[in-house]
């Protein structure tokens, strides 16, 4: 590899506005966002093959990070549509719950995905994508500004503001067990060494993270008569509402948008597996003391597993195909930093992979990241104008965390490049709000995920309205083209149609009898507004509309959203109040010596950061990373209970 960059001349190649440094989930996004502001972006990232790669498990979505991945694509991003255009299995969590809580999750052939991504990104014609390992910034003379980039090649590019996605690539080190570690970004990809020494010397505050991800098979080798084949989901759903303008479904390619869906299978890692792990345990590098960085506490590796849950006997594996063109696995949930030896006996041990060819093992990875108290709520580095932070290197794990970051750093850089105010999301709007509000103000102390629990508005930000809650700003910021935005508009006055047709037309006891014995509901006495009938439980709004003859022609997402604001008005309202009272229940004292040990209403995670922080008030405890909204109101509640209980006492 070369060594440190020498001076040259800028180069006048391109006129730039921005550049983006790594083309992974956040750089992406954040690249079309700027391009789509009408900015001139350059994204430059180490190997242009590797643009938009999954560096771990081959999914976009789940419960909070579904509605992210409708974040972004409501502000114009490509996530969405690449995973639309590489699903080959689809699954909605939560189905067994309210529609309000459903997360869409896909599964994606990996390599299709990594193509539209790029495909994408060249639809944009201010984009320019560059390969080249960025080395250094260019500061101004106080070192208070970014000037531009330099690339180890020794290329530079001048820009008025730079975004750095660099993922887990800055001094990145990868372990396989306790005794090979090897300097890498990724498996396979160098890390990126000097740029983090520079940003060290910058004066930023630099931590270490770890994270790690597990052995990939190859599927000729499995028993697949031992497993439980799990299918997609066939109802289709589009991550993306942009193919609502796109009424043949196809691609830029002129495919059709799902490729054919595909089975996973499912396994389990039993005794057998655990006493493999437990008689080698101290060749794993995170447990030999050759790690000593925080992981993320909800991707655990099988060694975390075992040692933190010894009673249990069962860990469930699901095989998930990497895609169509190949016959590899990815083996979800054996993640694992043991020696690549031992990582084959485990395997073995698993019914069906007995006879099991590992194609890849499975390795951790440290990493720098930037505690993400030093940027503000644009995601600019507070003390070095220009320069801003998203994804991985802000502390946080996942793909859609790193590109709702990516999304938001993207347009605010483009929006200062073009001298313009920039945007920033509240914690109402969206969980880009709620991620970006934790990060900036709380900071980090473990690799930061999305959940639910995270947001005090649950029910009001789900994945069905993100077009409403964020379509509008990228409209008024001239992000979207017309027909996107006449798409956007047919979509919004379909639900806004919807809820007025249910308010005004009444449906007849003969026409919802049917409908209602099914759900085993009472039959109408006279006619009612549907509105009111679609109150009921087990009661679908379409359905009393096919019932009634009316709105047809809606988009039935369309319909399902009026459905919730009709049935749930009443909790939305009540969730709105409950937050409004958190913000205000700032002072509330806490004791001291409280036993959150006990306080089994609160998350695990809570009742540990709460014990070791023993906070004052509830605004300090609200400031605790991992202290969720909905741990507060629950601490809040257990508060009171509890001053309620020892007045008794007292009396
Ligand atoms: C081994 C491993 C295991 C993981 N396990 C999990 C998990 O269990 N759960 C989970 O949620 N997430 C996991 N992740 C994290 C997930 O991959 C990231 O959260 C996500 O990819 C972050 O996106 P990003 O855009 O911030 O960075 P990345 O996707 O890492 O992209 C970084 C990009 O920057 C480029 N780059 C870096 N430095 C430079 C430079 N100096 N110049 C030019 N280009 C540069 C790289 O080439 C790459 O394109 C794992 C990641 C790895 C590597």
């Amino acid at each position: 590899m070369a060594g440190a960059p020498k001076s040259h001349h800028m180069s006048n190649e391109l006129d730039l506005d921005v550049i983006v440094v790594g083309a992974g989930h956040a750089g992406t996004e954040a690249a079309v966002a700027c391009a789509r502001l009408g900015a001139r972006v350059a994204l430059i990232t180490s190997a242009l093959e590797t643009i938009g790669q999954m560096s771990c498990n081959p999914a976009i979505g789940g419960v909070a990070k579904g509605t992210v991945a409708r974040e972004v694509d409501a502000l114009g991003g490509i996530m969405g549509r690449a995973t639309d255009l590489a699903t080959l299995q689809f699954r909605m969590l939560n189905r067994s719950k309210g529609p309000a809580v459903w997360a869409p999750r896909s599964q994606c052939d990996r390599g299709l995905y990594r193509r539209a991504v790029r495909s994408l990104l060249e639809q944009h014609p201010t984009l320019h994508t560059v390969q080249g390992t960025v080395a250094r910034l260019l500061m101004d003379s106080k070192g208070m500004q970014v000037l531009g980039v330099e690339t180890l090649e020794g290329r530079r590019f001048g820009a008025r503001a730079v975004v750095i996605t660099a993922g887990t690539f800055l001094r990145g080190r990868i372990h396989i067990g306790s005794d090979t570690q090897i300097a890498g970004g990724r498996a396979g990809d160098p890390p990126a060494t000097h740029l983090a020494q520079q940003l060290e010397q910058l004066g930023l505050t630099v931590s270490r993270f770890k994270t790690g991800t597990p052995p990939r098979i190859d599927g000729r080798s499995v028993d697949y008569s031992r497993l439980e084949r799990q299918e997609s989901e066939v109802e289709a759903f589009d991550f993306s509402w942009s193919h609502f303008w796109n009424a043949q479904r196809r691609d830029v390619h002129g495919k059709t948008r799902h490729p054919e869906q595909m089975p996973c299978w499912i396994t389990f890692a039993g005794r057998e597996v655990k006493q493999v792990v437990q008689k080698n345990i101290d060749q794993s590098a995170m447990y030999s003391g050759a790690i000593a960085s925080r992981g993320p506490r909800y991707c655990p590796s099988i060694e975390d597993k075992i040692v933190k849950f010894p009673d249990v006997d069962r860990h469930q594996i699901f095989l998930e195909p990497e895609g169509h063109d190949t016959t590899e696995l990815y083996v979800n949930g054996l993640s694992t930093s043991l020696p690549a030896a031992i990582q084959l006996e485990f395997l073995h041990a698993v019914p069906g992979l007995e006879h099991a060819l590992m194609t890849r093992a499975g390795y951790a990875i440290e990493y720098d990241y930037y505690p993400p108290t030093q940027l503000d709520s644009t995601l600019q580095v507070k003390s070095l104008g220009g320069l801003f932070f998203a994804g991985q290197i802000n502390g946080t794990t996942g793909y859609e965390e790193a590109a709702g970051q990516g999304a938001i750093a993207g347009i605010n850089a483009g929006l200062r490049a073009l001298g313009r105010p920039s945007l920033v999301l509240g914690r109402e709007t969206s969980y880009i709000g709620v991620l970006i509000d934790d990060l900036v103000t709380r900071g980090v102390d473990e690799p930061y995920r999305l959940f639910t629990s995270r947001s005090e508005f649950r029910l009001t930000v789900r994945q069905d309205n993100a077009l409403r809650r964020l379509a509008p700003k990228a409209i008024e910021l001239g992000m979207l083209r017309d027909p996107e935005v006449a798409a956007v508009d047919g979509r919004l006055s379909d639900e806004s149609e919807s809820i007025t047709i249910a308010r005004q037309t009444s449906v007849r006891p003969s026409e919802a009898d049917a409908l209602l014995k099914l759900a085993g509901a009472s039959p109408l006495p006279h006619a009612v507004r549907i509105a009111e009938v679609a109150k009921r439980q087990g009661i679908s709004l379409s359905d009393l509309f096919a019932a009634a003859g009316v709105g047809s022609i809606l988009s039935r997402e369309a319909v399902m959203t009026a459905e919730l604001e009709i049935k749930y008005a009443g909790y939305f309202e009540r969730e709105r109040i409950q937050a409004d009272k958190l913000r205000r229940m700032g002072h509330l004292a806490l004791d001291p010596e409280l036993a959150y040990g006990e306080m089994r209403s609160l998350s695990y995670e809570a009742r540990q950061k709460l014990l070791a922080a023993r906070p004052l008030t509830i605004a300090q405890a609200s400031r605790i990373p991992g202290v969720s909204p909905s741990d507060l109101q629950n601490l809040v509640l257990e508060t009171h209970r509890r001053n309620g209980l020892s007045q008794t006492c007292q009396d």
